[in-house]
């Protein structure tokens, strides 16, 4: 598995000056690569390949000896960012995505990350040297202690806004899974980010600091004064600047704090196995609905699904695996009764007719584990086991599943 990290740096003014020149080279590259492709395809109708543009490299580093400043695996990489761009944009167009764009020329003040793989770095002594030709001056920078230096494969430079940063990604090895008759049914929400259930019907629950809502009014304030701006002009630039900080201050909160929890939850259970809602079924049936101005539930579904991914990986690392489930109205449907309530998302409690009072993410996580375990005929005897240790801890029974799957429940 490849596990990548992000590492700022702080380049002295020459190293700057060796980096923009090497990103210069490549922007220029993907520039002149992608006009070949946009000509060939205007006038010939036919489509570049990768392989010839990288053959062809050589022959340009003869003509242009400056493109020899740089690593040539780089270059190589340039061009097949720009073949990924092509494909990824090919495919969203069949898919029928009618605003997607094909790639575009990048401007001078852009800078091209430089990506080498698999060769051209050297890491000793807390250090990593990039290899380039411009000059003598070394591009070295510091790595933490924390670090694990073993089978890096691929290293990055790139920049955001004013700050660089390098982008690590290394082989990590996965343990072996193997199912240990335990599973925590995990329902990701807003308000609270994780509702999870056991087998013996403990709850786990964390409740989410919501950075955002403190973030929200203050780059709200900040964006509203810049509109008020002319377009670039020097007040515009430094809010456009501030917005950017805001922005980027909450996201790092909101990803910390979920690096955090997806650990706390895959360490703090013996369970090997974690059941998880797909996000994609929610999001279909949300997405019928949404037309406008739903950019930050939107947003908020982008957290729910990266935090998916940090579970799994997380989990993956220590011999765990996350299942996806595909079921939909987990939180509408009453887990004793099976009844559907419409349950907006203030709504924070489930009171149904049947008598049952329960916590809406409870209720959640409940019919997670239940479907789960009920979708495995070999698996009854770990319904009851769960049904019955949800009734020790004084919860009503199912009855909407025991008739799915009818059998004698002792008590
Ligand atoms: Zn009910």
């Amino acid at each position: 598995m490849h596990l990548t990290q992000n590492i700022r740096i702080f380049p002295t003014r020459e190293q700057e000056d060796v980096l923009w020149h090497l990103s210069e080279r490549c922007r220029l590259l993907y520039n002149f690569a992608l006009s070949e492709r946009k000509q060939a395809s205007k006038l010939l109708g036919q489509n570049i390949s990768y392989i010839k543009q990288q053959n062809d490299l050589p022959e340009l580093k003869r003509k242009y000896p400056e493109y020899g400043w740089v690593y040539s695996k780089v270059l190589q990489m340039v061009l097949r960012t720009l073949d990924t761009d092509y494909k990824s944009f090919f495919s969203l167009w069949k898919k029928r995505h009618r605003d997607a764009r094909p790639p575009r020329f990048k401007g001078g003040k852009h800078f091209v990350t430089l990506i080498y793989n698999q060769s051209g770095f050297i890491i000793e002594q807390g250090k990593i040297t990039l290899t380039h030709f411009f000059n003598s001056i070394p591009l070295s920078f510091h790595i933490p202690e924390s670090f694990n230096f073993e089978k890096v494969y691929q290293v990055s430079v790139y920049r955001d806004g004013e700050e660089f940063y390098l982008s690590i990604v290394r082989e990590v090895p996965e343990k072996l899974y193997y199912d240990n008759g335990l599973y925590q049914a995990v329902d990701l929400g807003i308000n609270k980010t994780v509702t999870a259930v056991n087998m013996h019907g403990k709850f786990f629950e964390s409740w989410n600091p919501r950075p955002d809502k403190y973030w929200n009014p203050k780059t709200d304030t900040i964006q509203s004064r810049r509109d008020h701006c002319r377009k670039r002009s020097r007040r515009w630039i430094r809010l456009h600047e501030a917005l950017r900080r805001c922005k980027k201050k909450c996201s790092d909160q909101i990803r910390d704090y979920q690096h955090k929890l997806s650990r706390k939850i895959v360490d703090n259970t013996r369970a090997n196995t974690f059941i998880l809602q797909d996000l994609h079924v929610e999001e279909m049936a949300q997405s019928k609905k949404a037309t406008r101005g739903l950019n930050r539930s939107t947003q908020n579904s982008g957290y729910l699904s990266r935090f998916a991914r940090f579970l799994t990986y997380k989990a993956q690392l220590a011999g765990k695996k996350v299942i996806e489930i595909s079921e939909q109205d987990t939180s509408k449907r009453c887990y004793t009764c099976g009844r559907k309530h419409a349950m907006p998302l203030w709504k924070r409690s489930m009171e149904c007719d049947c008598g049952n009072v329960i916590d809406r993410d409870r209720n959640s996580t409940i019919n997670i584990m239940m479907r789960f375990l009920s979708q495995n005929a070999l698996w009854t005897g770990y319904q009851e086991l769960f049904l019955g240790n949800l009734r020790r801890w004084g919860l009503p029974a199912a009855t909407a599943y025991s008739q799915e799957t009818p059998r004698v429940t002792v008590e």
